[in-house]
């Protein structure tokens, strides 16, 4: 196996956090940073296709701990609340392999910090664990030496950065 890499992943929203799932399986090095102080995820439904599915589940993604739902179907209505189209969802699920599931946000994003940050003995004995660190503003990058700078002045070392500063990316 190669040797392990440090690794910085800027942002814990549910890209850094899958991010960091997968990169564990590795061994590597990983650290998290993320500028709010804890879990700012807030509560709206979420749906997750076969295809988002089919890749988590491997990775130890538990639906039950999520109390996620799976979606058998799709309505739409006009204003007037009738129904104009009915969408059946199953044959999505059967041609993915995996189900359509619908859940709540911050317990899609809880799952994933779980699976990111707990002991490999508890997530199917996966790699290192990465470390989070919450209210931990990146304010730049040095893409030629790889430092990772916060606001508070601290640079962190890092083989691999990852962007996963959502919409608004600044890295
Ligand atoms: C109303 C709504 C409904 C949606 N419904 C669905 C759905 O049903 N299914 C679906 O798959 N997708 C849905 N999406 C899209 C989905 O929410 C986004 O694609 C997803 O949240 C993006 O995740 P992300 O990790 O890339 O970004 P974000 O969730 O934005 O995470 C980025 C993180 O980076 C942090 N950050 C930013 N700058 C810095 C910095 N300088 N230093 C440190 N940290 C920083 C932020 O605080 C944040 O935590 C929906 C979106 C919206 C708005």
């Amino acid at each position: 196996m190669p040797p392990p890499l440090h690794v910085t992943i800027i942002g814990a929203g549910l890209a850094g956090l899958a991010t960091a799932r997968i990169l564990r399986d590795g061994n590597h090095d990983i650290t998290i940073l993320e500028l709010l102080p804890s879990n700012h995820e807030v509560g709206a439904a979420l749906s997750l296709g076969p295809s988002a599915i089919y890749l988590l589940e491997p990775l130890g993604f538990d639906r039950k701990r999520c109390r996620a739902l799976t979606a058998v179907g799709s309505r739409t209505y006009d204003k007037e609340g009738r129904q104009i189209h009915y969408q059946d969802m199953r044959p999505f699920a059967v041609a993915n392999l995996a189900d359509w599931l619908m859940m709540h946000r911050v317990e899609l994003w809880e799952e994933l910090y779980r699976l990111a940050t707990a002991p490999g003995h508890e997530v199917g004995g996966c790699g290192r664990a990465a470390r989070a660190f919450c209210g931990a503003e990146v304010v730049g990058v040095d893409v030629q030496s790889g430092g990772v700078r916060l606001k508070s002045g601290e640079v962190i070392a890092s083989d691999l950065v990852v962007g996963a500063d959502g919409i608004k990316s600044m890295i």
